[in-house]
């Protein structure tokens, strides 16, 4: 049942052990024309404070993608029968040079959006999500924001730098990227630099959710209040690894314990299906600290099930 779109390459057709690694083994692309949605790596870590190699993490993600098959069997979310989706490789981002890659990814986005289409982002650190929104803003103006992370990245600076993975949300209120008013923070713990971290993005109108709070808890009854505050604004899902427990994904660089379940985030991300999400990234996997490749592989199924809560995917 393709209909005429883009479909992954079958394990009855090519051993998924072989063959080229794009995400999900989908035709690769160099021009987001025609696209509905497209799969970007943005192989950036220098942004990174404590542990690198995320740079890796578009590479190992598309790596174990390759066992993901089309049909989403708990949703039955079909997005390749609807959709045409694609994989756009990665940013050439400057591997010396934060400002610079910063600028080239918001230029690689810009004709992407342009083009109607929406990114789903392998990361790459946490950086990456403010060049993202800035043209976001350009195409959509300010979006609503659905943000899973143990962390709240809005430092005012690190190490004197303003641009860094733990900043990107601080920098996006001053430039006004964001409805902050339908801004979530869910899966945030861990220790701070000091005990009001989480008051300023609640200053700002930011709903913040600790993890903590929702422990052993369904976050579909939460997912029903972040449609309901949402509505139908542009919205984008910006979704750090490490807001999972790092027994699930240990393979990121700053691990927190006590985090979300994988069905929780199973249940964030299908909750996400009636918002009209303009686009999604998935960040901060980093393979060296990945032996099993098991992070990666749960990136590579948060991204596909990403894909099946756009709008337009058909459901069976
Ligand atoms: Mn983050
Ligand atoms: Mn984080």
């Amino acid at each position: 049942m393709n209909k005429g779109k883009n479909q992954p390459l079958s394990g009855n057709a090519m051993p998924r052990f072989g063959g080229i690694a794009s995400m999900m083994r989908l035709p690769l692309a160099d021009s987001a024309q025609g696209l509905d949605a497209a799969f970007i790596g943005v192989p950036l870590d220098i942004g990174t404070s404590h542990r690198p190699g995320a740079r890796f993490g578009p590479r190992q993600i598309r790596a174990e993608s390759a066992l993901i098959r089309p049909y989403n069997m708990a949703t039955g979310a079909a997005p390749f029968d609807t959709l045409q989706v694609a994989d756009l490789g990665d940013v050439p981002i400057n591997t010396y040079s934060i400002a610079k890659s910063v600028e080239i990814i918001q230029a690689f986005y810009e004709p992407v959006l342009a083009a109607g289409c929406r990114p789903l982002t392998l990361g790459g650190d946490h950086t990456i999500a403010l060049p993202i929104l800035r043209a976001l803003k350009a195409r959509y103006g300010p979006v609503a924001l659905v943000h899973v992370d143990a962390h709240a990245d809005v430092n005012e600076a690190m190490f004197g730098e303003s641009i860094a993975h733990g900043t990107p949300f601080r920098r996006a209120v001053e430039e006004g990227l964001l409805q902050n008013e339908r801004v979530f923070q869910i899966g945030l713990r861990g220790t701070g630099y000091a005990v009001d971290d989480f008051d300023w993005p609640r200053s700002q109108g930011f709903t913040l959710v600790p993890a903590h709070e929702v422990w052993h808890q369904s976050l579909a009854p939460l997912m029903v209040r972040v449609r309901e505050v949402i509505g139908s604004a542009p919205c984008y899902l910006s979704f750090d690894i490490d807001g999972i427990d790092p027994a699930f994904a240990g393979g990121t660089g700053t691990p927190e314990i006590g985090g979300l379940t994988v069905p929780q985030a199973l249940e964030i991300v299908r909750g996400c299906r009636g918002l009209n999400l303009v686009g999604a990234d998935l960040v901060e996997v980093s393979p060296p600290y990945d032996p099993s490749g098991n992070t990666a592989l749960l990136g590579a199924n948060l991204l596909y099930e990403m894909l099946c809560v756009l709008p337009g995917v058909a459901h069976r």
